[in-house]
């Protein structure tokens, strides 16, 4: 037997969330977002599963070219674009999509022989400003693509800051279309949240990250209700239990004192394995089934939890981290964070398998 702890991913979830995605945007060509390794869900699995899709949208030209090596033909999207004329040669004998945000990029395929065609998504910052040309000089970067040799498709393209929230994507879409109303070229625009909530920015091509993986993007709205399924079930089994006496804490620091004498099972999962270390008193843990909670500091190897109210449970007792059962973006939201940290920092030495 070796250490317990797993990640299982189901393929199917993921097929049946592409799915979804489908159905709230069914006129648009669907870029499944598999940077950060799937999301920690694996980078050629999740492709395989999500390969409906018309398309994939990731950051690295080598898990690109992987993808290509696989034999994968769909659409590709960097969304960073590149970063050397090295990288420019590749994508355009690979037929790789680039996105272009800044005029150096535009300076860098100016300067380089290439072979074939480079597709590229031309962004506008409305708003979220990281990435992209502001609305005012977003007509004159384009037609100086329009200038050149070498591009091939262009589709333009902006990224919505506050899709989940209350502001909503109103305010940078009317600056897009401000920006772009002229422009004959298919547009992308809507992460998961926007393409979930607001019609509008269901255009030409659609870009869904965390959806696919079965989390809900909102705070007020469960990926159950969304129709979406976990992908990623991260579980442990408890390897020990220790009975405690009121007045003794756990584990490393103060962070802990029991004022009461409590069972508590030590679970095979820390923060090298992808848990969050700042995971406070209580976030929320299934054991043997049952909703309980962790206590004291998650340490490296191993977290506590409480099995006080447990009478069965012991050790090789299984205990569900997130995923079935328990939604990642609960244990994510106990943590002060959102459910994609959790997800794509799944450790390398997680044993992951697929069904
Ligand atoms: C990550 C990313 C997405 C996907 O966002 P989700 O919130 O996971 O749906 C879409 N577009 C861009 C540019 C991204 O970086």
């Amino acid at each position: 037997m070796s250490r317990p702890i797993q990640a299982r991913i189901s393929l199917r979830a993921l097929s049946e969330n592409l799915s979804r995605v489908s159905d709230f945007a069914p006129r648009s060509g669907i870029l499944s977002v598999i940077k950060a390794d799937a999301y920690g869900h694996g980078l050629l699995e999740a492709a395989g599963a999500l390969s409906g899709s018309a398309g994939f949208a990731l950051l690295d030209l080598a898990d690109a070219l992987k993808l290509r090596e696989a034999g994968f033909r769909q659409k590709i999207v960097l969304l960073e674009g590149c970063f050397s004329r090295d990288e420019l040669r590749a994508v355009s004998e690979n037929g790789i999509d680039v996105v272009v945000h800044c005029m150096e990029q535009i300076g860098m395929i100016e300067s380089v022989r290439v072979q074939g065609k480079i597709g590229v998504f031309l962004k506008c910052n409305t708003g979220m400003n990281r990435l992209g040309f502001r609305p005012e000089v977003y007509p004159e970067a384009l037609t100086k693509l329009e200038s050149l040799e070498s591009i091939g498709e262009i589709v333009l393209m902006s990224h919505f800051c506050c899709a989940d929230g209350t502001a909503g994507v109103k305010a940078q879409m009317a600056v897009f279309e401000a920006a772009t109303s002229s422009m004959k070229y298919p547009r992308s625009l809507a992460n998961s949240a926007a393409l979930i909530r607001y019609p509008e920015t269901r255009t030409e091509w659609v870009r869904p990250g965390i959806m696919l993986y079965g989390a809900s993007p909102f705070a007020d709205e469960d990926a159950a209700s969304l129709g979406l399924k976990p992908a990623m079930t991260l579980s442990s089994k408890i390897i020990a239990v220790q009975q405690v006496s009121p007045g003794e804490g756990l584990g490393y620091g103060p962070m802990f004192r029991a004022d009461e004498p409590m069972r508590i099972g030590i679970v095979a999962c820390g923060y090298a394995d992808g848990y969050p270390r700042h995971a406070p008193n209580g976030t929320p843990v299934l054991v043997g089934g049952r909703l309980t909670g962790t206590l004291g500091r998650v340490s490296m190897d191993m977290l506590c939890v409480d099995i006080s109210q447990m009478p069965d449970a012991g050790i090789g007792t299984e205990a569900v981290l997130w995923g079935e059962g328990l939604p990642v973006e609960d244990v994510a939201a106990a943590c002060g964070t959102i459910s994609y940290e959790l997800l794509c920092a799944i450790a390398p030495r997680v044993p992951v398998s697929y069904y």
